[in-house]
């Protein structure tokens, strides 16, 4: 996975996902709501792998209704919602929620210029609008930027308003133990060794009003479908392996990656670095690189065996047009010079190193103006 920076995008597949995946699809495919005894035993297994997944992110396992993955999710959420409901956003939302909230009194909270939504906006959104959910995500996917979701449920519990969080990004990569304090929770499993197609939205204990995929009981009647237990299964798997090891790798992995943008600043003198001094994911650099377009680095990077992005792969129809940087009021003309670097767990000083010895090499390319290599 050596030139691999773009897990923000995806991740490869967790050997241990990958293991565990083969045995539930060897041993219990069979269909979790059907009535002989094995099928018993795969319903029992979808259960268990629910309570572990409980106990992972700190929430009842009755709240976790399993889905196709952190889009679905998210659509099924404000789905639920009475129209008339009033919901604010965060100007840097993934498209899964900015387009899901379209149309339904969605009001947007803007960000500070390190790229955070602050808690006291939030609070007087709260007594202005009396929304009915704030959704804020967790760790943004651009920059990496963390966001208060832990003071932001806080505030919503105390003013009676349902609080959402997105944490597609967060899971996996940081501890996730208390996520369960929020109302509802949105994971998916391809971000930290799952397999595509696979994640959850964690409810509050009592609510049972989705219905966004409709048809059979399965998922206590909150979504229909049969469970795609093997893909649950190395989900859940992937997260229980990856979940100790996250503070040390928190550790060592932002050191290497601060090493990273030291590297560049020596090479780029005017690199601005996307929320830099704010925390964030130990595996993101957002950056607006000096000159050239960001498919110019992107197409030149990728022929050196570099996979990067240049903003977050759902806009990709749209190159250069990063949410983040634009909620922070870039200009046309830096937009077009954002990359995004995501590395992963695994990731080593060398790649790193060779990564900034690409982005120089690059740099000579296109200043000579000549053929990509
Ligand atoms: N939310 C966030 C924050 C994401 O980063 C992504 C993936 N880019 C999604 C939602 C959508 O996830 P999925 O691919 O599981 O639908």
């Amino acid at each position: 996975m050596k030139g691999y920076f773009d897990h923000n995008a995806t991740t490869p597949l967790h050997p241990a996902a990958r293991d565990a995946w083969l045995q539930a699809s060897e041993k219990h495919w069979h269909n979790p709501s059907s009535l002989y005894r094995d099928a018993g035993l795969t319903s029992q297994q979808l259960e268990s792998a629910r309570e572990r997944l409980g106990t992972l992110i700190g929430a009842d396992a009755e709240r976790i209704v399993f889905t196709s993955g952190a889009t679905e999710s998210n659509n099924a959420l404000f789905a639920s919602l009475p129209a008339d409901a009033g919901v604010v956003i965060s100007a840097i939302e993934h498209p899964s929620v900015r387009e899901a909230a379209r149309g339904r009194h969605a009001v947007e909270l803007p960000v500070n210029e390190d790229g955070v939504v602050e808690s006291d906006a939030v609070e007087h959104l709260i007594l202005c609008k009396r929304p009915a959910l704030v959704s804020v995500m967790a760790a943004n996917n651009e920059s990496g930027a963390l966001q208060p979701w832990r003071e932001l449920a806080a505030l919503c519990r105390k003013h009676d308003v349902l609080f959402h969080t997105d944490a597609a990004q967060w899971l996996g990569k940081l501890n996730a133990g208390d996520l369960g304090d929020c109302d509802f929770i949105t994971g998916s499993a391809h971000k930290f060794g799952g397999s595509k197609g696979c994640g959850f939205l964690v409810l509050p204990k009592e609510d049972s009003r989705l219905g966004f995929i409709r048809g059979g009981p399965q998922e206590h009647g909150r979504r229909a479908g049969t469970e795609n237990y093997p893909a649950i299964e190395a989900m859940v798997t992937a997260l229980e392996r990856i979940t100790p090891g996250l503070s040390e790798i928190e550790q060592t992995q932002s050191t290497l990656r601060d090493a990273f943008i030291a590297e560049m600043r020596t090479r780029f003198d005017s690199l601005r670095v996307i929320s830099e001094y704010a925390p964030r994911l130990w595996n993101t650099v957002l950056m607006v690189m000096p000159e050239h377009d960001n498919l110019k680095w992107l197409t030149r990077l990728s022929r050196r065996g570099f996979s990067i992005s240049t903003g977050s792969a759902c806009s990709s129809g749209k190159e250069g047009s990063s949410v983040v940087v634009t909620a922070l009021g870039a200009s046309a003309a830096e937009l077009k010079r954002v990359v995004r670097i995501s590395s992963g767990w695994e990731t080593t000083a060398e790649d790193w190193q060779a990564l900034a010895e690409a982005f120089v090499e690059v740099f000579d390319e296109l200043n000579r103006g000549g053929r990509p290599q």
